[in-house]
């Protein structure tokens, strides 16, 4: 019997592999497409590459005039960075003798996997199938796209977009349209977009959208697409033409073909069900990423992926972490912890402290705007939450999961010293002003 076997080859399943491996574990890993997943192949990679190109064409128009661009060569480009990352992905899984085999895997019984003519055992199985778009027609005969078709479509001449959906995916997919010069609208069915972000982040994010003119329509029930030529919408008391429409109305779990009751394995909601170990309720199946975690991220399935194999190998138990998210729109949105909304709303008391970029040199480098870094601390200025409104905002969230991981106060950031002209600047500045303010207060 094998000691693993691992269902799905996206960030967690190949995390899980390769630390198998290492660990001098047999290991199997099946995935039905290309190895990387979601991330590599239709999600987190192709998405930013796009959007880091289109961000530069964009540059290049406001502050050079560029008139001509040519989608299909950064389409390819794009399509190139996926191709090798996916090359250096097999050429790791294969250096560590895994055995990967491409097929659709489902279950016989719970330590039993059938892929194409093959039947496998394996005394361990971790389920890392993933996710995938979820999809629904609306009432007319119009096919939408997806994310998964908008990654690999571009367009030859200035289109009307719709993006029905105001998630992270609808959002970032609007600002590489815009950059590229479309005209971009978002119908969003509730009353707020990107309900997990905090509340000054969705502002900013908002006033920057207004300002550039992509339209975000929020309470919009559509009540029919008809699919020509272009595309009717009816919404609301009101109806609009598009020339695309690309539904992202968010993604559900991959496991409806794994014939799951072979195995006693629990789903709820259409998500498999883990203890705090990644172990489901069948003691030597375990899942990780997409498949059983409503947080649908890259660094989260990997780093389930890890512990959990920590767990299977070492049967280290798995405390909880910290989370950074990052909105990749040309002014990144990132936070981490606990927004102001929902420390009111906990009744945890907090103090929030707010540094403006404005007045940094590599700001005015940039370009100016409305950029800010706002901390949240607790009375020992323990870092509560962070919300960051910058260029590469992102960059940053390590340090702040850094103190945070390590219940380090915010005002040791004022230990260090920030490379100039940086805008990391803005860290040291704004630890440096509430030191100055604690010490007034005792
Ligand atoms: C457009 C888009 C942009 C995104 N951007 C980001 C981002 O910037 N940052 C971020 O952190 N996250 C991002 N995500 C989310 C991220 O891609 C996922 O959270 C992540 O890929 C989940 O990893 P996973 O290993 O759990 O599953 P997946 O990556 O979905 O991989 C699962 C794999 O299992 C395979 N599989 C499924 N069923 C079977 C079966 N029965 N047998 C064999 N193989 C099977 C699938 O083919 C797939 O390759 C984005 C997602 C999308 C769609």
């Amino acid at each position: 019997m094998t000691k693993i076997i691992i269902l799905g080859a996206g960030p967690a399943g190949t995390a899980a592999a390769l630390k198998a491996a290492s660990a001098g574990w047999e290991t199997i890993l099946i995935e039905k497409d290309k190895v990387g997943g979601t991330c590599l192949q239709r999600g987190c990679i192709p998405t930013k590459a796009l959007l880091e190109e289109a961000h530069t064409i964009d540059l290049a128009r406001r502050n050079y005039g560029l008139t001509q661009i040519d989608e299909s060569a950064m389409y390819a480009r794009k399509d190139k960075i996926v191709a090798d990352l996916t090359a250096t992905l097999n050429q790791q899984i294969s250096a560590r003798k895994i055995r990967l085999i491409q097929g659709e895997a489902t279950f016989v019984d719970d330590h039993t996997i059938r892929v194409n003519d093959e039947t496998l055992m394996a005394d361990s199985i971790l389920i890392a199938t993933g996710s995938k778009n979820r999809v629904f027609d609306f009432p007319g005969n119009a096919k939408l796209w997806t994310s998964d078709d908008a990654l690999f479509q571009p367009f030859p001449s200035k289109k009307k977009i719709l993006l029905i959906g105001g998630g992270v995916i609808g959002i970032e997919l609007a600002a590489l349209y815009h950059s590229l010069g479309h005209d971009v609208s978002i119908f969003e069915k509730e009353a707020r977009i990107l309900p997990n972000a905090p509340k000054d982040l969705v502002q900013s994010l908002m006033m920057d959208y207004k300002k550039e003119n992509i339209r975000v329509l929020t309470s919009i029930e559509i009540v029919k697409i008809t699919q020509g030529s272009d595309f009717t919408v009816a919404f609301n008391d009101q109806v609009e033409t598009f020339d695309v429409v690309v539904l992202c109305a968010g993604r559900i779990p991959n496991i409806d073909s794994l014939n799951l009751n072979a195995t006693g394995v629990v789903v709820e909601r259409g998500l498999i069900q883990v203890d705090s170990n990644y172990q489901t309720s069948v003691e030597h199946i375990y899942s990780v990423g997409d498949a059983s975690c409503r947080i649908q991220l890259a660094h989260v399935a990997t780093r389930q992926a890890l512990l959990a194999m920590d767990h299977m190998i070492h049967q280290t138990p798995v405390l909880p972490f910290i989370i950074p998210n990052a909105i990749y729109t040309p002014i990144q949105a990132a936070w981490i912890g606990m927004s102001e909304e929902e420390l009111k709303a906990k009744g945890i008391p907090y103090r929030s402290y707010r540094q403006p970029l404005g007045a940094l040199a590599k700001q005015k480098i940039k370009g100016d705007g409305r950029r800010y870094l706002s901390v949240n601390l607790d009375e020992n200025n323990l870092i509560l939450g962070v919300s960051l409104y910058l260029s590469d905002a992102s960059e940053f969230l390590p340090f702040f999961t850094f103190l945070m991981e390590n219940k380090i106060p915010f005002t040791q950031a004022t230990t260090i010293i920030y490379p100039h002209p940086t805008l990391s600047e803005a860290i040291g500045e704004l630890a440096a002003s509430i030191l100055e303010k604690s010490k007034t207060l005792h």
